[in-house]
């Protein structure tokens, strides 16, 4: 069993904001941002690659909850999925990073200069 899955079965603790019978949001163990909040699907899925529409609607509502509930609906946020190594994924269990709290930076993502792709 993966770990976000342990972590959805409570067979390791998490800091939990928010659940309903589908999904579990938890507070990151190691944040980048005052506020972040992790947002999973109870049942594992690998990542946003297999993930079906019906799965993304209930998916939507929950994390417009979980913002409403850690209070940075107003003053704004980010919502990221990693996928693959690319992407930069550690966890194997699809996953939505919520960040706020401060204003976020927004730059190069890698070293590669984007012009060269152009
Ligand atoms: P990824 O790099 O896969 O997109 O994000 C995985 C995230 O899971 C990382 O931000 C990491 O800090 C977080 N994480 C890893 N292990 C644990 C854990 O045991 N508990 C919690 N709450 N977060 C974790
Ligand atoms: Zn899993």
């Amino acid at each position: 069993m993966c770990l976000f899955c342990k972590i959805a079965n409570d067979e390791i603790t998490s800091n939990k904001v928010h659940e309903n019978d589908n999904f579990l949001a938890f507070h990151d163990i190691n944040p980048k941002a005052p506020v972040h909040v992790l947002a999973i699907p109870k049942t594992h899925i690998d990542s946003f690659n297999e993930v079906t529409p019906e799965i993304m609607a209930g998916m939507t509502a929950f994390i417009q909850e979980v913002t409403e509930i850690v209070d940075i609906k107003q003053s704004g946020y980010r919502v990221i999925t990693n996928v693959g190594d690319n992407g930069g994924q550690e966890v194997k269990h699809l996953h939505f990073h919520i960040l706020g709290g401060a204003r976020l930076k927004w730059g190069h993502f890698s070293d590669a200069d984007p012009k060269d792709f152009l």
